[in-house]
């Protein structure tokens, strides 16, 4: 059965890159993005908060979207050093981040914290990327399951749907290590959390929602993930930093929808 959801490659360019390496990674990416004619996915970048702007400026109107990697749950106040959607928003993002695993483990955050900033982003007409995924300890305590449908259920906004959601599954043992599960094991996760937002969303929803695989996807890998059949697309790190390999990521999509996304 053709999957009827438009692949999202997404760049997590995490703590990484001053003005003049974020302006020449988003050229390279925007120049050649401007020579697609039909691209098969869609293409996103989240830089750092201090480059923004910056980029904004320089994919503006290349078909590349700009996104976050984290916001605050509230609108405005005192929250030093804190961003809110709002702001995201004003700067011109589409997307955001949201309980990535570094966020979890570096600041504690929660599902209800990841939730009500999935929330947060949803009501300023952000699209949420909410990350979940086991540590190595899980995996190997025979949980995966277990703490992905918990995270999955926790983190996702009541009000959720497809046009403002993406899930990206991120196994924490995975993530910058050059290890990855199997395609199967990908795939089997992947349709658990289908599953899961069929009975939190409703099965039409469900169906709609982009699902990314992230932890070490790289041009040799991406093809076999992302022709899974859950899998959606990839939320990238270390291979988002270079301009060929993360567009050689995205040219691993294939025109496989029978309808825009
Ligand atoms: C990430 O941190 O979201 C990620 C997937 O990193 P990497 O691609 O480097 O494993």
């Amino acid at each position: 059965m053709p999957k009827n959801r438009r692949p999202l490659i997404a760049g997590n360019w995490k703590m990484n890159g001053f003005k003049a390496d974020g302006q020449a990674l988003a050229n390279a990416l925007a120049e050649r993005m401007q020579s697609e004619t039909d691209p098969a996915f869609d293409m996103l970048v989240c830089p750092p908060f201090t480059l923004i702007a910056g980029i904004g400026e320089t994919i503006d109107g290349c078909g590349i979207a700009l996104g976050a990697q984290d916001c605050h749950a509230a609108a405005k106040g005192a929250h030093t050093a804190d961003i809110s959607a709002a702001m995201l928003s004003d700067l011109g993002c589409q997307y955001v981040i949201v309980g990535h695993s570094e966020r979890r483990t570096d600041h504690g955050e929660t599902d209800l914290e990841v939730k009500a900033k999935a929330e947060a982003a949803q009501a300023c007409g952000l699209t949420a990327i909410i990350c979940i995924g086991e540590t190595e300890q899980q995996r190997d305590d025979g949980k995966t399951f277990d703490v992905v449908k918990t995270q999955l259920s926790g983190s996702i906004p009541d009000a959720a749907v497809a046009s403002n959601t993406v899930i990206a599954y991120e196994p924490v043992w995975a993530i910058g290590t050059g290890r990855t599960p199997s395609n199967d094991e990908v795939q089997e996760v992947h349709a658990l959390i289908r599953d899961g937002l069929s009975q939190a969303l409703g099965e039409d929803q469900a169906a709609a929602v982009r699902i990314l695989y992230g932890g070490s996807m790289k041009p040799e890998n991406a093809r076999e993930l992302i022709a899974l059949p859950d899998v959606d697309g990839g939320l990238i790190g270390g291979a988002s930093l270079k301009a060929e390999d993360f567009w050689a990521i995205a040219e691993c999509c294939e025109k496989r929808w029978s309808s825009g996304a």
